[in-house]
């Protein structure tokens, strides 16, 4: 429900927006690119480094068919084997510690033995800018040589076309060392890693519904700003003008800035943290939007548990992020939220739906009581009738109207006013002032109707065990639930007609009307019940009569 009300979704990218099915498309090595399939790849410069550190520096795990772990570790172990057959290499140089990657450092580094009394080695890989850091050489005709700033350039335009074609990028490094846990510095540049990653088909149509809705998307990722943008533009976050705004971009800006930038209608935040992640949701909770986020690492639990709707990822996610979150996300996917969001608006509207229609019944319940006391009418509806409605005909019908599937038009309305009350003044004014003052008129007309007919006039007695005032009071109680079957019908749909609704897509509120019909028959044709309820039989006359009313609430609603 409160997904319903959402203003703003700041998502992942990764698994999220797209599908998480890494594959390797491109290779940098030696300056020049390389498709991932090219013949003569494995005689490419540097080639036998950068395959160990797919290999080795990964900890993702092959199986039969496919890999166990992380989608990018997965994709470069399979390219890896693809190229030369692994085996036991990871026997032949155990690994003697890890310093893990994570969205913070963006970067892993693993030490292994060489043994035969050869130094350790290392090996790195991670994203681009930060791994060009922690570089100080690279190779040349299998020598080690300087890493200087014309080269570094040189990578850094290639890293660039990569990313443009929406390829997610990480470098390879390595080195030999004389200590069991590798420095962070003095490593030799290998070359770069493209993956790609196609965003999930369904995505593009889940986002042009959020903008139906009046819901901006804000993607946060820590991939690299020209991926992220390709990537934007590919499923139609971007449609004109957007912004990727980098971390470090974010992190310079005053209060003041990022409370202007958070008015922008299209928005990606590239190569930040969780911590930005954060700062992002207060800034727009702060602006008074209602947020929803997702996350699936360790460090995205603050941002999870401050939005007001934190989404855990349920494949990908780790059970901190589970537990910070409202809600987990079975399949990962982007437009599976929006789904939910379409429920939560239905659900809104749906318990406003079952609101309207149990209190109209309320005015013919207690008009009759009011006239009694009044004017001394006679009592036009007895107790135990009154409970027979609250209690029976209303039941199931009103049951139907909470099982409403969304309405058309739910997606295209913009998201409802925090402050929104389920009961508005509209509302009260359309159930009791209206329809509910209808169906007390089509009481009082049969029950009046009847008696007079009768013979009854104004003043002169009307013993409550006579038949006469027994059947008024069946045909008071038959008025209402007839009006209450018109109701339903009124209720179902708040701005879309019953036709376009589809008339029998939702199947239990016609159980519902055939149950209160049922009811009706029952209690005023069988008759061994009609002592119990003080009703009496009643024919298609007395029916009748409340139909004109029924007819004009139909109208109203
Ligand atoms: P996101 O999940 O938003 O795509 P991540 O924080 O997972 O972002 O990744 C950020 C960057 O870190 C990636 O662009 C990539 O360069 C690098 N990276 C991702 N996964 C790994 C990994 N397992 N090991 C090393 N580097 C990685
Ligand atoms: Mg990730």
């Amino acid at each position: 429900e409160t997904l319903g009300s959402t203003t703003v979704i700041c998502t992942d990218k990764t698994g999220t927006i797209t599908q998480n099915q890494m594959k390797v498309a491109t290779l940098v090595l030696g300056e020049r690119q390389w498709l991932a399939d090219q013949n003569g790849l494995s005689q490419a410069e540097g080639f036998a480094d950068a395959w160990a550190t797919m290999a080795l520096c990964n900890n993702a795990r092959l199986t039969d068919d496919h890999y166990l772990g992380d989608p990018t570790e997965g994709a470069l172990l399979l390219l890896a084997q693809g190229l030369q057959p692994i085996g036991d290499l990871a026997a032949r140089f155990p690994r003697l510690h890890e310093s893990p990657f994570d969205s913070a450092t963006k970067r892993m580094i693993t030490t292994h033995k060489a043994g035969n009394g050869q130094p350790n080695l290392a090996y790195m890989k991670g994203a681009p800018e930060v791994v060009f850091k922690k570089c100080t050489h690279r190779l040349q005709q299998g020598e080690r040589v300087q890493f200087d700033d014309a080269t570094r350039r040189q990578a850094l335009d290639l890293y660039e076309v990569l990313a443009a074609r929406g390829e997610r990028v990480l470098a390879l490094a390595s080195k030999t060392t004389d200590t069991d846990a590798a420095s962070e510095e003095d490593f030799v540049y290998l070359g770069l890693v493209g993956m790609l990653d196609p965003p999930r088909p369904e995505i593009a149509e889940a986002i042009d519904k959020c903008r139906s809705a009046g819901i901006r998307v804000f993607m946060i990722t820590g991939d690299y700003h020209t991926t992220a943008e390709s990537i934007a533009r590919q499923v139609g976050l971007f449609t004109g003008d957007g912004q990727v705004i980098v971390g470090e971009k974010l992190l310079a800006m005053s209060e003041q800035e990022l409370s202007v930038l958070l008015d922008s209608r299209e928005l990606v935040f590239a190569r930040s943290t969780p911590l930005q992640k954060l700062q992002i949701v207060k800034g727009l909770q702060k602006k008074g939007e209602i947020v929803t986020v997702t996350g699936d690492g360790v460090n995205d639990a603050p941002a999870l548990k401050n939005a007001n709707m934190g989404v855990a990822m349920g494949v990908s996610g780790t059970e901190v992020a589970k537990e910070a979150a409202d809600m987990v996300l079975m399949d990962d996917n982007f437009a599976t939220i929006v789904l939910a969001i379409e429920e939560g608006r239905t659900i809104f509207s749906n318990i406003k739906k079952f609101i309207a229609y149990i209190l109209t019944s309320n005015v013919p319940e207690i008009l009759p009581f009011i006239a009694f006391v009044a004017i001394d009418a006679p009592l036009a509806l007895t107790v135990v009738l009154i409970l027979t409605i609250d209690l029976g005909t209303d039941m199931l019908p009103a049951l139907g109207l909470g099982r409403e599937l969304p309405e058309q038009d739910v997606m295209k309305q913009a998201p409802r006013r925090r402050d929104e009350r389920l009961l508005t003044w509209p509302l009260l004014a359309m159930s009791y002032g209206i329809l509910g003052m209808l169906q007390a008129a089509a009481g009082f007309f049969a029950f009046f109707v009847v008696l007079y007919q009768g013979g009854w006039v104004w003043g002169a007695e009307l013993p409550t065990s006579g038949l006469l005032y027994r059947t008024a009071v069946t045909s008071f109680f038959a008025a209402v639930v007839i009006c209450q079957v018109a109701d339903v019908l009124i209720c179902r749909t708040r701005r879309q007609s019953i036709l376009s609704a589809g008339i029998f897509r939702n199947k239990l509120i016609w159980v519902g009307i055939a149950a209160e019909l049922g009811l009706l028959a029952a209690i005023s044709q069988i008759e061994f019940l009609q002592p119990f309820f003080g009703t009496a039989a009643i024919g298609w006359f007395e029916i009748s009569l409340a139909l004109p009313f029924a007819a004009a609430s139909s109208g109203a609603g």
